[in-house]
């Protein structure tokens, strides 16, 4: 795997409008070095014992992103570096995240992660708790919701995908309608980043077209 091709590659190919969020999970510091002397400086992972690590053991200007399921009792181990956490699916969690904000005196950036995909097994609020999570949200001091995310079925069905990220890009274009303060739209990986960009995408997290196949 040439890591410093693919993220070339990838950065002449989408648009510069576009984030891209590297993930690095399961993959060596040598292989995010990689990368990072490439020029990349944001990374995702998604278990927060490795992503702590992670932090503790590479150069500082990196930013993390939590980018898998968060639980409450975890968020303080990410408090005081995590740049921004996509996963956020509870009003519980939000609150979690603002009390841990609050303790380490910083505001930290959430994305809600909507439920667009037809399978069962994807994490994520309904478009109905979405509201009712960013009314809640405006009584936090140090929360700041910043955009939406949300992972497509995993299917060969082109059509599929981009029914479903156009749904999340429709809830997103309404938000901002309603004057809510959102910046980023996260959808697309390694095999579907086309399609979401071209419904709208700002924001891609790509792993294995990068690092290659993750070995678990
Ligand atoms: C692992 C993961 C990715 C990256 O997946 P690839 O198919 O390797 O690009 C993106 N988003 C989330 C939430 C992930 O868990």
């Amino acid at each position: 795997m040439d890591i410093t091709k693919n993220i070339e590659l990838l950065l002449e190919e989408i648009p510069a409008t576009v984030k891209l969020v590297a993930v690095s999970k399961t993959k060596s510091n040598e292989e995010i070095m990689q990368a990072y002397n490439a020029g990349q400086r944001v990374f995702g992972e998604n278990k927060i014992q490795e992503m702590s690590r992670k932090y503790e053991e590479l150069p500082k200007d990196i930013q993390w992103h939590m980018i898998g399921h968060v639980q409450s009792n975890k968020v303080k181990y990410m408090a005081p570096y995590v740049s921004l956490i996509h996963g956020v699916d509870s009003q519980k969690l939000l609150k979690e995240i603002d009390k841990q904000a609050l303790r380490n005196n910083r505001v930290i950036d959430c994305l809600l992660q909507i439920r667009i995909a037809e399978e069962e097994s994807k994490f994520g609020l309904s478009i109905e708790a979405c509201h009712e999570a960013i009314e809640m949200a405006k009584s936090l001091q140090s929360t700041k919701i910043v955009g939406l995310m949300g992972m497509a079925t995993l299917t060969n069905d082109q059509s599929q995908i981009a029914k479903e990220f156009e749904i999340l890009k429709t809830l997103y274009d309404q938000l901002i309608h309603q004057n809510v303060p959102l910046e980023i739209i996260s959808m697309g990986m390694s095999e579907d980043y086309p399609i979401a960009i071209k419904k709208g995408s700002n924001m891609i997290r790509v792993g294995s077209k990068i690092f290659g196949l993750r070995n678990y």
